[in-house]
């Protein structure tokens, strides 16, 4: 049996798990970074990922230190102006729209809109580089065993691996997580969403679109041109018998009901993309750590995708992570440390967790008077001038 030694574990090669190899390995620590399921890299092929990823400032930064903006930056569309509309009158039209545009508090963008399957290829292609991580797909982890000074990984080809800190970015179901023993809370809204893209004849001018009817937002985020016309990226969310009325719906019924609901702002719109379906959870871990454990990213924390926090909030939490192990590199995984990283990030994450929880159940509302209710609060919250700049400095993930 092969027994190996390095500084960090990372269990899980989603996109947060592949961000953390980065970050470390780039920082100077070894790692490994394992997952059953080797990544999808193509966007038409089967099983890959067409959600997309919005990275707003912070997480732009931190994927900067860790070498990997410079490869992402070509096939990025930046988002200027975030828009939300209400159309829960009787007939599926604007009417009131709120636009909040980067130029007012920052001189550069929102964020940076990216596709998943993408991420995964370009972030596979920078592991590779680094002298300071492996990367082994088609291996999971399979048990663990942690004391004061170490963690004992055991892995599904058979090897065993010490470590100072296991990363669990293992998703939603971690098995890190189980095996450690941190419990979670989970809330069901019943959603679920339609991920997939679209081109259409009107440009988006880099505005990211969220329309409020009821179900759940549609939400429209700019993508680089595809075949030489504009193209968003689309999150769909409905109750869940409705996603799988609309996914089995022929293309142009479907095309047809997506008009409808886009309320036709970029005329019509063409799907160029699979469906994926998403099932829509809210959920907290009770701690973000264990012992020689660090929980992030969906393992920690699940939203539903509103406003661009989930993958955003788990680079927040390696840039954690990472000023703790570089402030006292010999501490790395130690109690001390990881009770400061739970300090920093569990109540900032909670918040946002619960804030989104809000949001989206006013997005769901299905009763006329709610649904007027809700564009009346809209409105009057998007007017007052220092709430407006607070939300926009909340979407940067800027710190209150
Ligand atoms: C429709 C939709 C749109 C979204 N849009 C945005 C957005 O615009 N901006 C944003 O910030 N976030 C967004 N999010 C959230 C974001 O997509 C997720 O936060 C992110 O993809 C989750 O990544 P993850 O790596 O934590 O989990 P996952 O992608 O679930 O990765 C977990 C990995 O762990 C692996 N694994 C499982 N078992 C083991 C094991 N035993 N050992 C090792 N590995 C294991 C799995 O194979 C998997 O690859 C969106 C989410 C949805 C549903």
């Amino acid at each position: 049996m092969t027994v190996t030694d390095v500084d960090i574990v990372v269990s899980g090669g989603g996109v947060a798990g592949l961000a953390a190899a980065a970050v470390f390995g780039q920082a100077g620590f070894s790692v490994l970074c394992v997952d059953p399921a080797p990544p999808v890299t193509a966007r038409d092929a089967e099983g890959s990922d067409l959600r997309t990823t919005a990275f707003l400032q912070p997480a732009q930064e931190l994927l900067d230190r860790a070498g990997l903006w410079e490869r992402l930056a070509p096939h990025a569309a930046d988002l200027q102006v975030m828009r939300i509309i209400d159309a829960g009158g009787a007939t599926p039209e604007p009417r009131l729209t709120k636009e909040f545009d980067a130029a007012d508090i920052s001189d550069k963008p929102f964020g940076w809109n990216l596709p998943n399957w993408l991420l995964r290829r370009e972030m596979v292609a920078h592991l590779d580089s680094l002298d300071t991580v492996e990367f082994r797909p088609g291996t999971g982890v399979k048990s663990l065993f942690t004391r004061e000074a170490e963690a004992r990984v055991g892995l599904s080809d058979g090897s065993r691996v010490w470590c100072r800190l296991v990363v669990a970015a293992d998703g939603r179901n971690s098995p890190v997580r189980e095996a450690a023993g941190v419990g979670v809370k989970t809330t069901r809204y019943g959603q679920k969403a339609l991920a997939f893209a679209v081109t259409h004849p009107i440009p988006h001018e880099n505005v990211s679109t969220e329309i409020h009817r009821s179900g759940g937002p549609f939400t429209l985020v700019p993508l680089p041109d595809y075949e030489e016309r504009p193209s968003s990226a689309i999150v769909w969310m409905e109750e869940g018998p409705e996603v799988k009325r609309l996914a089995d719906l022929p293309v142009p019924e479907f095309e047809a009901a997506m008009n409808a609901r886009s309320c036709m702002l970029f005329g019509p719109l063409t799907l160029v993309s699979r469906r994926t379906v998403w099932p829509i959870i809210s959920q907290l871990a009770d701690r973000m750590y264990a012992e020689r454990v660090a929980l992030v990213a969906e393992a920690a924390h699940v939203v539903p995708p509103i406003g661009a926090q989930g993958l955003n909030m788990s680079l927040g939490d390696m840039r954690v992570l990472l000023e703790l192990a570089e402030a006292s590199p010999d501490r790395l995984g130690d109690a001390e440390m990881l009770a400061e990283y739970h300090r920093r990030r569990h109540l900032e994450v909670s918040a946002r967790v619960k804030g989104i929880d809000v949001l989206n159940r006013a997005s769901m509302i299905h009763a006329q008077p709610l649904r007027d209710a809700r564009a009346m609060t809209l409105n009057a919250i998007y007017s007052l001038a220092p709430v407006r700049k607070t939300l926009m400095q909340m979407g940067l993930g800027a710190r209150g």
